[in-house]
């Protein structure tokens, strides 16, 4: 599992993390230390106040908002390298493709198409004699 910050991006502002700009999250969500500080402060003022503060994306400018949209697909591609991570992670502690599919909601077959190959072992499990 790659958990080298400089290999990421902040899923909130779009900045990469550095070895001095650590990120913290899971899930393949993650958030710079700015973020961290900026987000803390709009839960505190939830806390007390009782409400939000509205949508941000109501006040963005036509190009803020298209400037989003990149910034959404690689966020995306960063949680589907997260999940592959992760399901490399089963597969090294020889959980089945059956189990992955199961906890993916999907398929054996689905799973095994899906994943298989980006994993270090590409057996194709219609010529395995196991359950694998
Ligand atoms: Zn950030």
């Amino acid at each position: 599992m790659d958990v080298d910050s400089a290999k990421k991006r902040c899923s909130f502002c779009g900045e990469p993390g550095r070895a001095d700009l650590p990120l913290v999250g899971g899930l393949g969500a993650f958030m710079c230390g700015t973020c961290v500080d900026y987000y803390g402060e709009v839960v505190a003022a939830f806390r007390q106040s009782g409400r939000d503060n509205g949508s941000p994306w109501e006040e963005m400018s036509d190009p803020e908002v298209l400037g989003k949209l990149s910034m959404i697909v690689r966020t995306g591609a960063q949680v589907d390298q997260f999940l592959l991570e992760w399901v490399q992670l089963a597969r090294s502690r020889t959980l089945s493709w059956a189990e992955i599919g199961r906890a993916l909601g999907i398929s054996r077959q689905a799973a095994w198409e899906r994943f298989a190959r980006d994993m270090p072992d590409l057996e194709d499990p219609h010529t395995r004699t196991d359950a694998g």
